[in-house]
């Protein structure tokens, strides 16, 4: 299924945690849409703020630490960073879902793994105990869990991590919601059950239409799986583009590190590249372009004040003083 309505429209999101005495923001100024059937990946080092992206639009930050997120988060005609909290948790957990990196982050060790989905199915979808013992069914068999009738009275730590990843999925979709994101989904697993996992993710997102937010550091994982990407560094958006032109014609120097790192990775025979330095932490993002300490290209007028937008070709814009309308020249 495939269809282009927007379901998330994310305008000027902007998330600050309260650190020591100051104030730093951790999501600068970020709007995109999340449409129905198609994925969009944040890509970028740890720290970069892909995470605390997704936790302000599930509205699940830290407490005490995070100050409320400004901008829009629109679903349905509702801006969900002003939705009391009560809607909110009626949200998460059935149109808006999450995986995480580790499946114990979702799944209660102490109860089996059965009852975890029925009250799932119970709670978001009011069925009664036996309705939701047959969702809770249906949902362990499209993740490709066997015999899932005996599985539903194993607790987690009965199952190998693939099958806690997959057990997570199944409770994320088992409400069939709009909306997923999935943070490093696989990072944690064997390359080939990695490849399954994505597969699977991909494979239900694609039969129920549902848009899907991906959190990743890996570019492999974005070619096999994104419509669209956006490049993130210290908070902020550098490159955003459809995943065919980011592949082709990636121009930011940020970005073009991302994926010289990722082909030396590939090839034992080519010398190891990394970006020179590493991600600044929070509350020490530099003025002007963040990434200028470590950009092999800078220039003075990079260490200060806003870059300005460039427009590549349709979709693809980057924030980078080499591609800005006077060629980086003064
Ligand atoms: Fe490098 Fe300057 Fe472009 Fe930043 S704005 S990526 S420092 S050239």
């Amino acid at each position: 299924m495939q269809n282009d309505s927007v379901i998330l429209s994310v305008r000027r999101l902007t998330t600050q945690l309260k650190i020591g005495k100051g104030v730093v923001t951790v999501v600068d100024n970020l709007s995109f849409d999340l449409r129905a059937g198609r994925t969009l990946a944040l890509v970028g080092e740890s720290g970069c703020g892909k995470s605390m992206t997704a936790l302000s639009l599930m509205r699940i930050l830290p407490e005490g630490v995070a100050l409320p997120s400004k901008g829009e988060v629109l679903y349905r005609g509702q801006n969900l960073l002003h939705l009391p909290e009560r809607k909110m948790r009626t949200l998460r957990g059935s149109k808006l879902a999450m995986i995480f990196q580790d499946p114990m982050s979702s799944l209660n060790p102490v109860m089996t793994i059965g009852a975890q989905l029925m009250e799932v199915a119970e709670l978001h979808l009011h069925l009664a105990p036996q309705e939701a013992k047959a969702r809770a069914i249906l949902a362990l068999h499209s993740v490709g869990i066997t015999s899932p009738e005996q599985r539903l009275s194993d607790y987690p730590h009965q199952l190998s991590g693939g099958m806690k990843q997959r057990v997570m999925i199944a409770m994320a979709l088992l409400c069939e919601p709009d909306l997923l994101i999935a943070d490093e989904p696989t990072t944690a697993l064997d390359v080939t059950v990695q490849a399954q996992v994505l597969e699977l993710i991909r494979t239900l997102q694609q039969e129920r239409g549902t848009a899907l937010l991906l959190i990743t550091h890996d570019m492999g994982v974005v070619a096999e799986m994104a419509d669209d990407v956006i490049v993130m560094y210290a908070a902020k958006s550098m490159e955003r583009a459809p995943v065919t032109s980011l592949f082709d014609h990636h121009a930011h120097p940020y970005t073009q590190g991302l994926f010289a790192s990722r082909l030396s990775k590939k090839s034992a025979r080519a010398p190891l590249v990394v970006i020179p330095g590493s991600v600044p932490p929070l509350g020490h993002f530099p003025a002007g372009c963040p990434f200028h300490p470590r950009c092999p290209h800078a220039m003075e007028k990079c260490k200060k004040g806003d870059v300005p937008p460039a427009v590549l070709s349709e979709g693809h814009e980057l924030s980078c003083w080499l591609h800005a309308t006077d060629g980086g020249l003064s």
